[in-house]
């Protein structure tokens, strides 16, 4: 496993072509706006070294037997899956996105769909993918997972658009690789990134099979370029913006200009009828991550919240406690959703196991629509100083600290500070800048809530419930009633 400070000198070895707020960034690693999510990236090295959490942030390989760092793990038992939600929970309580995840729901799902192409098509993916994958596990490959294109008008396939290049696509194909071509979006931790996994977004048909490609390459890749942008603010006091300040988030257009990728870095490569299981297999392991890390932010919002109303006075309040128990029951329903989608986890393929497809969509279904409703809960309670809260610059000053330190007083011992820096914090998850990323990451991050919607409704047995129904209205005996399977 890697330090920390190996993983920021393995970033120094590589020059990705990255573009920011209209200029060529050379330095990924200082910028202020890039530092904060490099942050972010090497707090997975730091904690996979903490006698206090490596039992959930280190696994055993399957493959050479080694302690590895549970973000490049591939899931061998209920108890992995159930210990990967513990995991996120616990890292998202620190950074809200711990960005590590994609990667290895990315690899997670190659294992098994790579397996069933070599049984299905002769092809030798799968060999591809385990090499990949001792050479990843060994190193501690920092990587993220680029599955969503640009898809241009949503209502055409990738084949029929009017541009071909909306979706990625093979473009050539030789003796010792494919050359790729297009364009995905949202890319999140491009930047702190080793190397960039990439896996098609929907299923495809025959006439799309240059589109169904999965392959990996690493983020200086001849032809790759990146246009980021960043949650992290332009500098300000630092009572300000407590958390946006600290942790960061990019994400990345994506763009690849026929880049070649050599064989053995390729997992698929036309086989058209297995890209669905791809799109559908990454939506089940990342929803499985979100079932850990929104607990992780609702207990960020739900613990500013019980902060402020202590020194606000109103702690006791019916109505405030009751709004902070909603919360508590959307971060557990949630968290209940991935133990239980652990639990009720299956091997697939070479015996990966992958979670049930059920729980962790209503998970991430709840956390997507609930987002907005735990905002208006934290807003609800804050009071207006969640956005008229001066700034920390005014504390910092002599000549206006004394008004705010007897103006901005709640709760007699509390000290305004305090008060003043809870507020802040409110406005920064809630409000401002990395408070409106929030929202949007929590409604789209993956998949749209139609996305999870229509997954539950298509999965859950619908028969055994209009059974019940007829039972019970009569309409068949009461010898009828469906046997109990759950
Ligand atoms: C903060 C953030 C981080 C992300 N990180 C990553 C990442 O690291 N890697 C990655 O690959 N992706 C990432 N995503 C992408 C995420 O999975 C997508 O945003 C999500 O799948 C929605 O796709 P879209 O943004 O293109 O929106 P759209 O697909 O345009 O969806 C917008 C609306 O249109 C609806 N819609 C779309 N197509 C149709 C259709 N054919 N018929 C009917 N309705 C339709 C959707 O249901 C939704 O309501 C991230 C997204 C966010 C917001």
């Amino acid at each position: 496993m890697k330090t920390k400070g190996e993983y920021i000198e393995s970033l120094k070895k590589q020059k990705p072509e990255i573009y920011m707020f209209g200029e060529k960034i050379e330095d990924r690693i200082n910028h202020p706006l890039l530092k904060p999510q490099i942050d972010v990236l090497a707090f997975t090295y730091e904690l996979a070294r903490d006698p206090r959490y490596e039992h959930l942030t280190t696994a055993t390989s399957h493959l050479t037997g080694e302690k590895i760092n549970r973000f490049t793990h591939i899931q061998q038992s209920n108890e992995d899956l159930v210990k990967k939600v513990q995991m996120t929970r616990l890292y998202a309580r620190y950074c809200c996105c711990i960005q590590r995840c994609m990667a290895i729901d990315a690899l997670n799902t190659l294992s098994i769909t790579t397996w069933l192409s070599d049984k299905k098509y002769g092809t030798n993916y799968y060999d591809n993918f385990i090499e990949y994958m001792k050479w990843f596990q060994k190193e501690d490959v920092c990587a993220t997972g680029a599955m969503t294109d640009v898809k241009g008008d949503r209502k055409l396939r990738p084949a029929d658009q009017a541009d071909p290049d909306l979706y990625v696509r093979i473009v050539d194909r030789n003796d010792e690789g494919i050359t790729v071509r297009g364009a995905k979006c949202h890319t999140t931790a491009a930047i702190p990134a080793n190397d960039i996994i990439f896996l098609p977004t929907r299923a495809m048909r025959k006439e799309d099979k240059d589109y169904a490609v999965a392959f990996a390459l690493p983020v200086d890749a001849e032809g790759m370029k990146f246009i980021a942008r960043s949650t992290v603010p332009k500098r300000t006091s630092k009572m300000d913006r407590p958390f946006g300040q600290r942790w960061g988030v990019t994400e990345t257009l994506t763009i690849l200009q026929d880049v070649f990728v050599p064989w053995n870095r390729v997992f698929m490569a036309g086989e058209w009828e297995l890209a669905g299981q791809v799109a559908e297999g990454f939506g089940v392991y990342h929803r499985h991550s979100y079932c850990g890390c929104k607990p992780a932010v609702t207990d960020m919002l739900s613990g500013t919240a019980a902060l402020i109303a202590e020194y606000n006075g109103v702690d006791h309040a019916s109505h405030i406690q009751g709004k902070l128990t909603d919360l508590a029951c959307t971060a557990e329903q949630m968290y209940a959703c991935g133990i239980t989608g652990s639990v009720r986890g299956k091997p697939m393929g070479p015996g990966t196991y992958i979670p049930d497809i059920t729980y962790v969509n209503i998970g991430k279904y709840i956390a997507g629509t609930h987002i907005y409703e735990e905002i208006y809960r934290v807003h609800d309670i804050a009071g207006g100083f969640a956005v008229t809260c001066p700034s920390g610059a005014d504390f910092e000053n002599p000549e206006t600290r004394p008004d705010l330190e007897k103006y901005m007083k709640g709760k007699a011992e509390i000290p305004s500070e305090d008060r003043m820096k809870a507020f802040k914090l409110v406005e920064d998850l809630t409000a401002h800048g990395f408070a409106g990323w929030l929202m949007v990451a929590s409604c789209h991050g993956g998949g749209s809530p139609e996305a999870q919607r229509i997954t539950i409704n298509r999965g859950y047995d619908w028969e055994t419930r209009k059974k019940i129904a007829k039972v019970l209205a009569g309409i068949e005996p009461f010898e009828a009633f469906p046997e109990f399977k759950e």
